[in-house]
């Protein structure tokens, strides 16, 4: 995880359709609050037809780089992403996998501040209607509550900055100086996960190639060890170049915000460029 700037003003479909649809929602809540609360209950359900829109997902994908906001992997053509809603819309639960409380945060369906681009594992396999607060009590349970009194335990990328709460040892994530709200992360993102600790591994092994090929020097006139290297790849002086270039970009870039697991290399490599 890393932080988030979200770009602004919000996508339309959420101000105009969205707002519209929010104004149907308060109202059917304030009419029969205690309707609103029964388990199972439809009543605030929202449209995904307006969070899904096409404008708000290719903003978010651009504001994100492509990246899941939890695990900052990019969904590729056999595994899509879905537009996540940090606090859940539908339900809640303070306990993974216990008790889906009736109503959800139905008045964030369509904030643009609720809204991230997540992948299919982080959002739908671990995270889903988690959301746990430090203290229950405090819950916002409708639209006139006041959000600012709640202590959430997950880290909300826009807000805050992941890096106080996690770090990484190689490929290895783990709470920052024992962080509660690391280890609430880690459980409720599954970061930890063994397919993403593999593309992790295989992650930094490619930066471990990019920086070996990066410290080559292939200026004229060449070197014993550099004349070796060319014969031994095949390689003519040009593609030796262009490749030793490319590996040092790769490197360089590697903490950007658009990279790959960015978290992950700079808690590695801190003397990286990360802007
Ligand atoms: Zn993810």
């Amino acid at each position: 995880m890393i932080r988030i700037t979200k770009s602004q003003p919000a996508p339309a479909p959420l101000t105009t359709r969205g707002a519209k649809h929010l104004l149907k929602l308060r109202a059917t809540q304030v009419a029969d609050p205690a309707a609103c609360r029964v388990p199972g209950n439809k009543l605030l359900e929202s449209r995904d037809g307006i969070y899904n829109d096409a404008l708000v997902k290719a903003r978010l994908l651009s504001d994100q780089h492509r990246k899941c906001c939890y695990c900052e992997s990019r969904p590729t053509s056999v595994s899509y992403g879905d537009v996540e809603h940090f606090r859940p819309k539908g339900g809640y639960q303070q306990v993974r996998g216990g008790t889906l409380h009736k109503p959800g945060y139905y008045w964030l369906a369509y904030a643009w501040d609720n809204l991230y681009f997540a992948c299919h594992l982080c959002n739908q396999e671990f995270k889903g209607n988690y959301f746990p607060l430090r203290n229950p009590t405090k819950r916002a349970a409708c639209h006139t509550d006041s959000l600012a009194q709640e202590q959430p335990l997950l880290i909300d990328p826009a807000t805050e900055d992941p890096a106080r709460y996690l770090t990484f040892r190689q490929d290895a994530i783990a709470p920052k100086r024992a962080s509660r709200r690391g280890k609430a992360c880690i459980e409720a993102f599954g970061l930890a996960r063994p397919e993403l600790i593999n593309r992790r591994i295989e992650h930094l092994k490619r930066l471990t190639h990019a920086r070996i090929i990066g410290a080559l020097d292939l200026s004229l006139p060449l070197s014993a060890t550099a004349s070796q290297f060319l014969r031994d790849a095949r390689l003519s002086l040009a593609e030796g170049q262009a490749l030793v270039a490319d590996a040092r970009r790769i490197w360089q870039e590697a903490a950007l915000d658009a990279a790959e697991f960015a978290g992950m290399v700079r808690a590695n490599f801190p003397h990286l460029p990360t802007v």
